[in-house]
């Protein structure tokens, strides 16, 4: 049967990635339809409950800034909330958020249905129409056919899904979900570079069987960040602790014992598993060293007793999760609600990606998430909303946008993706990004909200904030830079306060801000000087530009350096792994590789220019 309407783009899955591109499709004015397996599971956090974080957190804040949904949703479902690195500069400070996983989806399904343009239905989609190189639609698993002018697949680790526990294994697209094999054989008969790539998570634990007392308590930040720009504290749910404790030196001599019984260790498992999220049987075989490991104790929700233990991920058969589980400090007593378990996926190679994430071989058809090599929510989110504004632009026959690398994290992210590829599933780090002084969370909107709005991404009512917060920040610089303390000034003494050494010339309130021991709130709390405005987000954009701006200027001096140092020399016995920041990852890569100059190590794959920057700046130091 041929559906009666014909829609402009279809998203095929509603994790995260699809309903990101759903939605931006649908505000550009689209007919769009999501088509997933199951409506009840949209928004579900296959994993752990928590948005947000190191690099994340950014990604998440430029959904934002282009009118997405993710920021709101989490607004709404966070039950703690932190801002990491908080004592570090504003580029590298990151917001995370731990979710109630059914406020957060309740929230995801309440913006979905009230999307002007977007219509839902539930069913599996097994294959796809092409005729000559071009995407006409796709049919669903009870042959009913929808046609449509572009193609956004989001379908996750559903591709091929296979779950190990232990030695045992089945057919799943994750835990309690079916996996797409129609539509992952499909696909394989297209020219497309398909490889195989695994995740896993850890058991779920019951908090009534949990000793807390034992553990150290970790609040939310007071007062409590709020992710979106339009978002308000007052949105948050009630606020719980997270809880820390350790793995010890009796868990690891269990994991060790059975290693044999891992289907990792066993060579069951063939796909490459996400190192920045090691499962807890990879910890201790490769941190041998350590005699512990860190747990974040996290609750799943306010009104579940499910804890999720963050940090001991693994594919061990359950007899074993339980052994580990309750050689752990705290839960010697824990019962598992859901064994941890592993999944193995297909996934298709993102260098056969235009930078608009449409496909190289099938015009009008676009992939986005996890089925391009990333982990986790926040990558698949920012790749779906621009894989489904580019559908959009398409069918509006307009060209096609994808911001650069020097624009927003989700330029980083594309652009790595689909020039050098990935062999491991790919996470965001503050690291990956070469202008990463530029690219803050706080300035998401400034780097993309116009942008968003002249694409059709962006609701008035965001507009309007927006503006009003280009004003306001127009108003306090021009007020700051005219506002001075001279020796007469009622406020002297109480700035003099504040500062290493009493003024002895008379200096604005700009020059205060730009002093390291001034907080701009500490200044604007003396009577007198404070600004009219309580319009908080303009407030702080003023103080870090005033504070940063000539390491940022410094940051645009050393990029254009960067161009001229292709011959640097690097020497052959060279120790990477001294060079602090240097992820992991790219340690290893130039420790395998050797490269000789710096023009080479640039050439590697997956070396970015961030990484080439701070080895320059370490060989420059020991030169
Ligand atoms: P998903 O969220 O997987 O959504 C896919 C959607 O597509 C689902 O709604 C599904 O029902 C639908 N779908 C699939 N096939 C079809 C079809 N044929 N027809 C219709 N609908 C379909 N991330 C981390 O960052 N760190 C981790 O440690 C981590 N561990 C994980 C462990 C496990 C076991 C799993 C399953 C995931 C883990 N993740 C982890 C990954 C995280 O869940 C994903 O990165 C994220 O959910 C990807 O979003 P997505 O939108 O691409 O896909």
């Amino acid at each position: 049967m041929i559906y009666h309407e014909h829609f402009d783009v279809i998203v095929v899955g509603g994790g995260h990635a699809g309903t990101e591109a759903a939605l931006a499709a649908a505000r550009m004015g689209m007919n769009t339809l999501l088509l997933t397996h199951n409506m009840d599971t949209l928004g579900q956090m296959s994993c752990n409950p928590a948005i947000g974080g190191i690099g994340k957190g950014h990604l998440v804040k430029e959904i934002d800034a282009l009118g997405g949904a993710m920021a709101k949703a989490i607004d709404k479902g966070g039950i703690q909330f932190r801002t990491l690195n908080s004592s570090k500069g504003p580029a590298v400070r990151a917001t995370r958020a731990q979710a109630d996983r059914a406020l957060y989806k309740a929230a995801i399904q309440d913006i979905l249905q009230n999307q002007e343009n977007l219509k839902i239905f539930q069913q599996s989609c097994d294959d796809l129409i092409v005729e000559q190189d071009q995407v006409k639609g796709v049919v669903t698993q009870m042959g009913l056919r929808f046609s449509a002018q572009t193609v956004v697949l989001t379908v996750g680790t559903f591709l091929g899904g296979q779950i190990h526990i232990g030695l045992e294994n089945f057919s799943g697209g994750r835990a309690g979900d079916p996996p797409s094999i129609a539509l992952a054989k499909r696909l394989r008969e297209l020219p497309f570079r398909v490889d195989r790539l695994k995740t896993g998570t850890p058991p779920r634990i019951d908090a009534r069987t949990v000793d807390f007392s034992v553990m150290q308590e970790q609040p939310g930040d007071m007062p409590t960040p709020v992710f979106s720009f339009m978002g308000k504290q007052s949105d948050h749910p009630q606020q719980i602790p997270c809880y820390i404790t350790y793995t010890n030196e009796k868990t690891h001599d269990v994991i060790r014992d059975n290693l044999h019984r891992s289907p990792m260790y066993a060579g069951v498992i063939e796909g490459i598993g996400p190192r920045y999220c090691p499962s807890i049987e990879d910890k201790v075989v490769r941190f041998a060293d350590k005699e512990k490991h860190q747990i974040f104790v996290e609750p799943e929700g306010l009104t579940s007793y499910e804890l999720y233990p963050n940090g001991i991920s693994t594919s061990l058969p359950f007899d074993i999760q339980l052994d580990i589980v309750r050689s752990i400090k705290g839960f010697e007593n824990a019962h598992i609600c859901r064994p941890g378990y592993a999944i193995e996926y297909d996934f298709f190679d993102p260098r056969d990606l235009k930078q608009s994430l449409e496909t190289k071989f099938i015009n009008g058809l676009f992939f986005a998430g996890q089925i391009n090599g990333t982990t986790g929510y926040e990558e698949a989110g920012a790749q779906g909303l621009i894989a489904g504004m580019n559908a959009a632009l398409q069918v509006q026959g307009k060209d096609a946008w994808t911001p650069r690398r020097d624009q927003a994290y989700t330029g980083v992210l594309i652009d790595d993706l689909a020039t050098l590829g990935t062999k491991e599933p790919y996470r965001m780090f503050t690291s990956r990004a070469e202008y990463r002084l530029l690219l803050r969370e706080d300035n998401a909107d400034l780097r993309l909200t116009e942008k968003g709005r002249e694409l059709g991404l962006v609701d008035d009512e965001r507009w309007a904030a927006f503006n009003e917060k280009l004003e306001v920040m127009e108003q306090e610089t021009q007020r700051i830079r005219s506002t001075w303390i001279h020796k007469d000034h009622p406020a002297l003494d109480q700035v003099n306060a504040l500062i290493k050494k009493p003024l002895t010339r008379e200096a604005s309130l700009e020059d205060l801000i730009r002093r390291p021991e001034v907080a701009q709130a500490d200044l604007y709390n003396i009577e007198g000087l404070g600004s009219e405005s309580d319009n908080w987000q303009a407030l702080e954009q003023v103080e870090i530009q005033t504070k940063y701006a000539g390491y940022i200027a410094r940051q645009q001096d050393e990029i254009e350096k960067l161009m001229r140092h292709e011959e640097t020399q690097i020497p052959a016995d060279y120790d990477y792994s001294q060079v602090s920041g240097l992820s992991n990852e790219v340690v290893a890569k130039l420790s395998d590789a050797r490269p000789q100059t710096i023009g080479q190590a640039s050439r590697i794959s997956g070396i970015t220019p961030a990484a080439i920057s701070l080895l320059l700046v370490y060989l420059k130091k020991q030169g």
